[in-house]
């Protein structure tokens, strides 16, 4: 423990604060006092008050910096990151000295050790900062629900339950009812829905050319294989809002044929709309000291987790396993919350060729809604004279140069480009 002890005289006034954020949540705590850093009588509290405030959030963004060229197990090298002080001067904006102070009780009052842990701030320590760290810790929520739902229970768990309530508000809830709701109805422009089907062979493209109908229609449930967002034997209905991305979606070779049809609504579906929920955590709010900070952040990447697992291809290699997390997902916002399907975004296609965002989009329309009850009938028609026969002739692939990998390069494969 070093000599340092907080005193009347380590008070910080809240104008040497450059967060706003730290100085909101300090602000019913302060009182007058000297400021030891800028000299002035003003609302102020101790230091040590300071750092209590920043500690957890700090904890959770900072790691220890690796050691470099350390294969051996061994520190052989200069280690990664930056000292604490100089962390908290250029992050953070305090002065130097004020930022030593922080430092100093940081380590000193670090308990880690009496948990039982690793002590995270230690003396001669770098730390490098990891805002992937928060993603990390969310991209784990998202593999922790996806073992228990494939390991522990096929339904949900008390614990998945609470992670699809914190991601997406519990049935009723304010939060479910302000969830982002994309309409498809015949009386709004853009509603149509688009199928393809791929063929392999003239005889199987002449079949799906007679029986267009049937052909398009999503397989009857004896037939129906897992999806991403159905469990085998549960139909459901995968579409696009543009013939395009239809086409694209199924990934057809080059001189494949593709048979690809429009589909009219006959009642108002309810689809939750994905790309905009994901987007409304964004930006993240500039200062981890922001208050729901970590709530946010931890909603953002499991929303990600979740585009991303949905738009991956289906691979012959694939477990149906692989596909219960996303379908447990699906069947809270359709039997829970009770949407009638979801928008999600193509993986597939370029969107900056688009005029706007919809028509890059793929829809499922779930079992219950793709039928109409009095009279029975389907809630999904196929336009008659719609339907197209394409031939693929090229297929385009977009890429860039990446460095060889290290540590994260898969997950840099997130970010866009
Ligand atoms: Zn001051």
């Amino acid at each position: 423990m070093s000599d340092f002890q907080p005193d009347e005289e380590s008070n910080v006034c809240l104008n040497c604060i450059p967060d706003k954020h730290l100085r909101a949540a300090l602000n019913g705590d302060a009182a007058v006092t000297h400021c030891k850093y800028c000299g002035k009588l003003s609302a102020g509290v101790s230091v040590d008050d300071l750092t209590k405030e920043m500690r957890d959030p700090l904890e959770r963004c900072l790691a220890q910096g690796d050691y470099l060229g350390d294969h051996s197990g061994y520190p052989l090298g200069e280690q990664k990151g930056d000292s604490l002080d100089c962390i908290l001067q250029d992050r953070f904006g305090f002065d130097d000295e004020l930022a030593a102070d922080i430092a100093r009780l940081l380590i000193d009052n670090e308990v880690a050790e009496l948990r039982g842990d690793e002590p995270l701030f230690v003396d001669g320590e770098n730390y490098e900062w990891h805002v992937q760290h928060v993603q990390g810790e969310s991209s784990s929520a998202w593999n922790d629900f996806e073992w228990r739902i494939k390991h522990t229970s096929r339904f949900f768990d008390s614990q998945c339950l609470m992670l699809l309530e914190q991601i997406l508000g519990a049935a009723g809830s304010p939060e479910a009812t302000e969830l982002p709701v994309y309409l498809l109805d015949s009386e709004i422009a853009g509603s149509s829905v688009f199928r393809a089907r791929r063929t392999e062979s003239h005889d199987e493209l002449r079949e799906v050319c007679e029986n267009t109908e049937t052909q398009l229609a999503p397989h009857p449930p004896c037939l129906a294989t897992a999806g991403r967002m159905n469990p085998r034997g549960i139909v459901v209905f995968y579409g696009a809002l543009s013939p395009d991305v239809a086409v694209s979606e199924i990934r057809p070779s080059v001189g494949s044929a593709v048979v690809v049809g429009e589909f009219i609504p006959q009642k108002t579906f309810r689809l939750l709309d994905l790309p905009k929920l994901a987007a409304s955590t964004k930006p993240l709010p500039d200062s981890i000291f922001a208050p729901n900070y970590f709530d946010l952040a931890n909603r953002d990447a499991i929303l990600d987790d979740f585009q991303s697992q949905i738009t991956k291809p289906i691979q012959p290699h694939d477990q149906e396993l692989d596909y219960v997390p996303t379908q447990a997902f699906a069947e809270y916002v359709g039997n829970v919350l009770g949407f009638d399907g979801i928008l999600y975004a193509s993986a597939q296609h370029n969107e900056e060729s688009l005029s706007d965002r919809e028509t890059g989009s793929n829809v499922v329309i779930f079992q219950d809604s793709l039928w109409i009850d009095q009279p029975f009938r389907p809630s999904l028609l196929l336009a008659a004279d719609s339907v197209e026969v394409v031939r693929i002739t090229a297929v385009n692939y977009h890429k860039v140069v990446e460095p060889f990998p290290d540590d994260d390069w898969y997950d840099r494969l997130r970010e866009p480009v």
